[in-house]
């Protein structure tokens, strides 16, 4: 069995206390690495590293730093199958999944941001005979980034690439449930010329390290991805030190199907948009809204698909969906399940664990229940989803607006004004049109209310990894 270490100034080294924790293969359900348990004093010499590497690093030419994320990105696409095997282990997902998407997007984000920041130029105006304003935009310093575990690399690297393009010293944990590929992460990084200390990964408990990384003074930026409930916690702290934070957090997002839509191309998508990743991405469609003239056409063939899908070992190609994450997500996802049948629902498929070691769910299709239940409330971020009827456009916005949510949001429809209409009604941040997952990096991610705020992707990220300051000269 592997014991992991944390990544900082450069080496990989043991934590200070020798404390660490059991990472458990969801597939197997079996203890597969120990890693640290970091604490204050971890975290401690990560900032001293950083505070050492900052000044060359935010002065070195944008070309260099350019040159150092694209040689990432090179070698982690040099490394596609063990980064691969290693997240699909860590996380359950199918080992295709990882190589077709974790992975490769992760390397992508580093070449975007590469990219990105020798085209991101600061803004300046002439008033004619007064003065110029020219605004810089200089890094902040030292930055936390904290992510979750169900995308695990790709959503670490969709932080950080931004955070050292703009000239950031990066201070980054990963979930505990799945450090292996960010703990991989570090050698590569050595070997792409990043500088010692620019870069530290240490891993740990959420409320320990997690919330160390928070409260140090020394992090001037928080990014953070992940739960609500967390969301809020480290919002609060944030706040106290008046550090900038970003928030990405969850969603119980509408998938709306209007009678007019190509229904086989709906049909197909919604199965995706609600069980790949065994319907563990933030951006899911949990809540599928169907217009009650199409409502059983629609279901039957949405249930035929869903019992097409077989849920196995992820190690295998023929397993559309793997495990969950874990045993105690398996049984929140089971436990909403039950509340759902308490609450009035009618289970159409599904509905049960996989007798079987590791932590499988059936996909599971639920009708009948109101769309205030706690069941169409509350995110079950797994692989489950409602089917709710409705007759009106305005019925079908007020649904979709109906919980305190508000990430992403699909629209079925082939009328092009009523796309329109209803993707400017709806309370998303995200909305896919006759889609769902299609991404260019350039657009703004994240969600309202309490989906998060602040906007990642594109210049939005590095904009918010960097201070704006403005100069005024007069003429
Ligand atoms: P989580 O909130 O439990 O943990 C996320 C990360 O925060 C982990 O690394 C965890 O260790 C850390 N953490 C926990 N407590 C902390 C604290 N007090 N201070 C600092 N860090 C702390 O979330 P999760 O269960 O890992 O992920 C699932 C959630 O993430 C879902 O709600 C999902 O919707 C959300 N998510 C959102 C997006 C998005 O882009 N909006 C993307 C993916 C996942």
């Amino acid at each position: 069995m592997q014991t992991i270490q944390n990544f900082i100034n450069g080496e990989y080294i043991d934590p200070v206390k020798a404390d660490y924790l059991d990472n458990v293969e969801p597939g197997t359900g079996k203890v597969f690495s120990r890693i640290p348990n970091s604490t204050k004093e971890d975290l401690d010499r990560a900032v001293e590293a950083s505070k050492a590497a900052f000044k060359a690093w935010s002065t070195m030419s944008v070309d260099k730093r350019s040159r150092i994320l694209h040689k990432l990105a090179d070698l982690i696409e040099a490394n596609l199958d063990d980064l691969a095997l290693m997240e699909s282990r860590d996380n359950g997902k199918p080992l295709w999944l990882a190589k077709a998407v974790d992975i490769p997007r992760a390397s992508t984000n580093f070449r975007f941001y590469a990219s990105a920041i020798v085209n991101f130029s600061s803004e300046a105006q002439v008033s004619e005979g007064f003065m110029v304003n020219y605004t810089r935009r200089a890094p902040i310093g030292i930055v936390g980034c904290i992510s979750p575990w169900n995308l695990p690399l790709y959503l670490f690297s969709w932080k950080i690439a931004p955070a050292l393009a703009m000239g950031n010293c990066v201070i980054a944990k990963p979930s505990e449930l799945t450090p292996m590929t960010a703990f991989l992460l570090g050698k590569l990084a050595n070997e792409a010329g990043m500088p010692a200390g620019v870069l530290n990964i240490l891993h740990g408990e959420g409320k320990g390290i997690g919330q160390a990384i928070v409260e140090h003074e020394a992090t001037k930026a928080i990014s953070f991805t992940g739960g609500t409930a967390t969301g809020k916690v480290v919002g609060a702290t944030a706040s106290q030190q008046f550090k900038k934070v970003s928030l990405e957090l969850g969603g119980k997002n509408p998938n709306i199907i209007f009678a007019d839509c190509d229904l086989e191309e709906a049909v197909k998508t919604s199965v995706k948009s609600s069980f790949t990743n065994q319907g563990e991405i933030c951006l899911c469609g949990s809540r599928i809204l169907i217009e009650d003239s199409i409502y059983e056409e629609f279901k039957n063939r949405f249930i035929e698909e869903s019992k097409k899908l077989k849920v196995g070992n992820p190690m295998e190609a023929s397993s559309n969906m793997g495990a969950l994450v874990s045993e105690g997500h398996l049984e929140k996802v089971d436990s909403y399940v039950k509340l759902a049948q308490e609450e009035g629902g009618t289970i159409l498929h599904g509905g049960n664990r996989i007798d079987k070691e590791g932590y499988y769910y059936e996909p599971t299709v639920i009708e009948g229940l109101d769309k205030s239940c706690r069941t169409n409330q509350e995110e079950i971020f797994g692989p489950v989803v409602t089917l709710n009827k409705f007759s009106s456009e305005d019925e079908a916005v007020e649904v979709a607006n109906s919980t305190r949510y508000g990430l992403s949001c699909t629209i079925w429809t082939s009328d092009l004004k009523k796309a329109h209409r209803v993707s400017h009604a709806v309370q998303s941040g995200i909305v896919w049109v006759n889609c769902w997952l299609l991404r260019d990096l350039r657009t703004p991610f994240g969600g309202m209310k309490d989906s998060g705020i602040g906007r990642e992707g594109g210049n939005e990220a590095l904009r918010f990894f960097s201070e704006p300051q403005n100069v005024c000269i007069k003429l």
